[in-house]
């Protein structure tokens, strides 16, 4: 059972959640794995309760991240290099599908902490540890606000 109650934590500065970004931790307390198993994201951190899988739509950022790495950062390149006759077309053929298939559970992972990522990077103050004393809700994410309406 998690315990929502608020712990106190230090502020956390933009360098400190692209360091937990890059780690697959929390971005809030830096304490916990963001993920649960191999492909299971945790609903909630276990050290600090903060809500990581966010609702209906937030997947889309990850998804987006995993084929903009994989399609243009490897995919691509490969497909135009053999298209363009600087490798071998064959090769560079396999190769482009067989990257098209394995990079998006490679990075599965890491997309989906690079979405974390990226979203406290530009708004570190949604953090529980960034938020003033006074705001002890610790569930002010996606789900109180479907609430309200
Ligand atoms: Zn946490």
């Amino acid at each position: 059972m998690i315990d929502h109650t608020l712990k106190p934590l230090p502020k956390v500065r933009r360098s400190d959640i692209v360091d937990r970004g890059l780690r697959c931790q929390c971005p809030n307390c830096g304490q916990a794995k963001i993920f649960r198993s191999t492909l299971k994201i945790n609903h909630r951190c276990p050290y600090c309760g903060m809500t990581l899988e966010r609702g209906d739509g937030y997947y889309l950022g990850p998804l987006c991240i995993n084929y903009g790495i994989a399609v243009f950062g490897v995919v691509a390149p490969l497909l135009l290099a053999g298209f363009a006759g600087w490798i071998p077309f064959r090769p560079a053929m396999i190769a482009a599908g067989i990257a098209a298939l394995l990079l998006p559970l490679l990075f599965y992972r890491l997309s989906w902490s690079l979405w974390l990522m990226s979203y406290y990077f530009c708004l570190p103050d949604e953090l529980h540890a960034n938020r003033p004393e006074d705001c002890d809700e610790l569930l002010f994410e996606e789900e109180q606000r479907n609430f309200e309406h």
